[in-house]
């Protein structure tokens, strides 16, 4: 501060001696400047601190004044002529910055400056002490300007605007600049330019000229002056900058060409934008933490350099002197008086009129302001133009004392931290996304791994599965391999014993063939089932027919056993008939003797009164007696033998219906007939034979001769065989009918007994026929009357032989048969047996007495009920018996 302090004192003032601090001031612009620099880089630092807060505007400047360099034209061919005899009117002491400004030949004004530049003073030497400085401030974002004030001819263009095509070494300040600026530029940096011209207080755009009248705008808040309509056009490279300089200068001469004016009336003013991000590892903002940094908006610095080359500073009147008005001349440097004013009242801390012109307005920040300032005054050495010389000199003195307070145009760039928050945001949600599909893919990785071990372990499972599997597969091979072996020599040794193979085989066909057979038969029984099905439809539909049916049938039934029944009345009525008409035609042949038995019984045995013994109709009866004329008994009798079944019946049958009539009986029996008959019984199979054979018989045991011969010729044993064989009813009466004849033969009785005949006749009462009962009972009654006869002779002693062979239990039990035949033998019989005593016993306990009392009682026959009530009185056994039980008959 000191050294600024002594700037300010030592600076500026009218001075002909140099002050004892111009030594300090002396020490010259460039050695100021590494203080300038270490004071910004403090404050600089501070700013940043502070700049969260946003209050860099806040921060304090730096004190900056403005310097002010002044540069000598070297002569020019005219003045080395026209001046020639003239000394120049100014001495420099560049040693000493000072100048000395000839007063007349023995006075002159000594002037202090910040750097004094001889007639030789390079270019590079002019850029490097006068803009220099301002670049590197508007690179650490600083305002900066560079201005050349002086007499028109000078060289303030030739200082600032050279190109320097023809000679690289004569490229001005602004070439110079932008090389320094581009040599600092990092990609991201934006490096804009504007250049216009102001005349006669119009602004013109040299870069674009169709907009010739731009207008000022000024931030309200900020103070920052800026053209909106002026071109802003953004360089690259050096290249393209000088370009657009040269560019400008097309435009600026053609502009004055059309004004009717020259370059040196207007001002040309270059503008360039430098926008720059501050290196986060710059010093300046410090290397905060990685979260203040991400935190924090970056930092931009916006530093603007204007390069002021301003009109020519010759009076007005000279201008004037050149053909122009005075209010012309006027209105052409109001803008420069204007700057002067500014000057002057900065200067002097007066007020400072800034908005009389346009380019005070547009310099505002350039002096009074906050920019790095150095201005360069351009002399000329010519004595003819030295009160212009001092004017730019007085002009350069005051501008000396302009102190301008620095500020670093820095801000946070909240696009650029929002853009960069943006990136952040869509890298974070790209990481996010990234790290959810590398999450997935692990999840599905695992979920993969896992499956794949799954299947590999199902796999592997599988493996030693199968593995297992083989093993055993083998296992059982070897087995059936070494049992096929064992078989061989199985084989081997049976095939030396047999060949069951064979067999087996055999086996194996018939089973297979069995198997084929049920197969059938079981599609046979489905068949059949399916069938079944299908009748059992069909039958339920004939159910009704068939119980329609059975109905009819139930009724012919109950017609049939109606007609039955009255069929076995008929037959019952039938037999009652022929036993009355019998006994009727008994009475008739006896006369008028009193009943008797015997006589009865004979016209019961009797068989041709017998219809039912009666073998054939009478039609036959003619045929068979013709035929016995005819072919005669002996032949006849030898048919009995015949070969021929048929031929053997019908012989028997003849014969049988030659029994039947008594005169031809005895024929029959001289002929051997009997003896036929009989062996007929035992030689013959035929049922029909022993029927009619025995038939035959029956009719001839009615003759005593006859009975006699049957039983010497064993009849009753063959008879009783037969009885024992035959089932036929009719058989069963014919043999039954023999036997009783031959009961009623009182000299056969024992033998009879003897060989079996009463039991023969007993056996069969089985058959239950009526016809054959009624012939047993009749055998009964001859028997008994027989017996009974024999006993009142005193032939016979001992009990009933009938009794002996258990005949009185079915006496007792048929005594009242219904069938009227049956009942009228039995009650004759039980009368027979009841006469002898010693069978009284036997009859009591079984049970005939009941039968007798009733049949004394009850009989319908009044000459058997006599009978039996004489019986019963006779016996005393059974008064005995009867008293006992009090039912005496009385
Ligand atoms: P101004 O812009 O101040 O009107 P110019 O720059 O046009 O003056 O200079 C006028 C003339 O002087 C030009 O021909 C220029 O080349 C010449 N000139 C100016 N300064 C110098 C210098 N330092 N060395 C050589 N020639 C110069
Ligand atoms: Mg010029």
């Amino acid at each position: 501060m000191s050294s600024n302090y002594s700037y300010k004192n030592g600076g500026g003032v009218k001075t002909k001696s140099v002050s004892s601090s111009s030594s300090s001031f002396s020490s010259g612009y460039s050695k100021s400047k590494p203080a300038v620099t270490s004071n910004l880089r403090r404050n600089s630092t501070g700013s940043t601190a502070n700049s969260v807060t946003g209050a860099h505007k806040d921060a304090p400047g730096v004190s900056g004044r403005v310097r002010v360099a002044v540069r000598l034209r070297p002569k020019n061919s005219e003045e080395l002529s026209t001046d020639a005899d003239f000394a120049d009117c100014v001495e420099l002491q560049p040693e000493l910055k000072r100048l000395k400004l000839r007063r007349n030949n023995w006075d002159s004004d000594t002037f202090e400056f910040d750097e004094v530049l001889t007639e030789f003073a390079s270019q590079k030497r002019v850029y490097e002490v006068v803009a220099k400085p301002v670049v590197e401030s508007v690179l650490e974002g600083y305002n900066g300007t560079v201005m050349a004030y002086g007499q028109t001819g000078t060289g303030k263009t030739y200082t600032l605007g050279k190109l320097g095509d023809e000679d690289t070494s004569a490229r001005g300040i602004m070439v110079r600049a932008m090389e320094d600026i581009f040599a600092e530029a990092t990609e991201t940096d934006s490096i804009s330019v504007s250049y216009i011209q102001l005349y006669m207080e119009t602004i013109q755009d040299l870069l674009d000229p169709v907009n010739d009248n731009l207008s000022i705008v000024e931030d309200p808040k900020s103070g920052d002056i800026t053209l909106p309509g002026a071109s802003l056009i953004e360089v690259k490279d050096q290249q393209s900058f000088v370009e657009l300089l040269r560019l400008g200068e097309a435009h600026r001469f053609a502009t004055n060409t059309k004004l009717n004016t020259e370059s040196s009336r207007s001002h040309a003013i270059l503008m360039v934008h430098v926008k720059k991000s501050v290196s986060v590892s710059g010093d300046n903002v410090g290397s905060k933490s990685h979260t203040n940094r991400t935190m924090k908006p970056p930092v931009v610095r916006k530093g603007k350099l204007i390069v002021v080359d301003l009109a020519g500073s010759e009076r007005i009147d000279k201008s004037g002197s050149e053909g122009h008005t005075l209010e012309e001349a006027k209105s052409i440097n109001l803008s420069l008086s204007a700057l002067g004013k500014c000057i002057n009242a900065l200067a002097e801390n007066s007020y400072v009129p800034v908005r009389d012109s346009k380019l005070t307005r547009l310099l505002r920040d350039s002096f009074g302001g906050t920019a790095r300032t150095s201005l360069v005054i351009t002399i000329g050495p010519s004595p003819r133009h030295r009160g212009e010389t001092s004017s730019t000199i007085m002009f350069g003195q005051r501008a000396m004392k302009v102190e301008n307070m620095l500020k670093i145009k820095e801000e946070f760039d909240y696009k650029s931290l929002a853009r960069k928050l943006d990136v952040q945001v869509e890298s974070l949600i790209a990481q996010h996304e990234r790290q959810q599909k590398a999450y997935q893919d692990e999840i599905e990785k695992i979920s993969l791994e896992a499956k794949k071990q799954i299947s590999q372990a199902e796999k592997k499972f599988a493996d030693s599965l199968e593995k297992e599997r083989l093993k055993y597969q083998r296992d059982c091979m070897e087995s059936i391999k070494k049992l096929e072996a064992q078989l061989a020599v199985n084989k081997l040794k049976e095939e030396s014993l047999n060949k069951p193979n064979e067999e087996l085989n055999e086996v194996k066909k018939l089973l297979q063939n069995e198997i084929r057979l049920r197969k059938t038969a079981e599609e046979e029984v489905k068949n059949l089932q399916n069938q079944a099905v299908q009748w059992k439809r069909s039958e339920v539909a004939g159910n009704a027919e068939i119980v329609k049916l059975r109905k009819m049938l139930e009724d012919e039934i109950h017609q049939r056993e109606k007609l039955e029944e009255e069929i076995s009345v008929l037959q019952n009525q039938l037999l009652q008939l022929s036993f009355d008409a019998d006994e009727t035609r008994k009475q008739l042949e006896s006369g008028d003797r009193s009943v008797d038995m015997t006589a009865d019984m004979g016209s019961i045995i009797s068989p041709v009164r017998q219809p039912q013994m009666r073998y054939s109709g009478e039609q036959e009866k003619g045929s068979v007696a013709t035929l016995f004329e005819q072919v005669g008994l002996q032949k006849i009798l030898s048919l009995l033998e015949a070969e021929d079944p048929d031929v053997r019946i019908h012989a028997v049958k003849v014969i049988a219906n030659l029994a039947a009539e008594a005169n031809n009986q005895e024929k029959i029996v001289e002929a051997g007939g009997l003896a036929s008959l009989l062996d007929l019984l035992s030689s013959s199979d035929d049922e029909n034979i022993h029927r009619v054979a025995a038939g035959a018989i029956a009719n001839l045991a009615m003759n005593e001769t006859n009975q006699e011969l049957i039983m010497s010729q064993g009849g009753i044993s063959l008879l009783a065989m037969t009885a024992q064989n035959a089932d036929d009813p009719q058989t069963l009466r014919m043999v039954a009918g023999a036997i009783a004849n031959l009961c009623g033969n009182d000299k056969l009785q024992l033998v009879l007994r003897a060989e079996g005949g009463i039991k023969a006749l007993l056996s069969m009462v089985r058959s239950k026929h009526p016809d054959v009962l009624a012939q047993v009972a009749r055998g009964i009654a001859n028997f008994a009357k027989c017996e009974s006869r024999a006993s009142t002779q005193g032939i016979k002693s001992g009990k009933s032989l009938l009794i002996e062979d258990g005949a009185l239990a079915w006496i007792v039990k048929n005594a009242s048969n219904e069938a009227s035949p049956i009942r009228r033998h039995i009650e004759l019989a039980l009368c027979h047996l009841a006469q002898h005593e010693v069978n009284a016993k036997d009859m009591i306990s079984g049970g005939a007495l009941w039968e007798l009392v009733r049949i004394s009682r009850d009989c319908s026959r009044e000459d058997i009920r006599i009978l039996a009530r004489r019986t019963l009185s006779s016996s005393p056994s059974f008064q005995v018996e009867l008293k006992r039980l009090r039912l005496n008959s009385g």
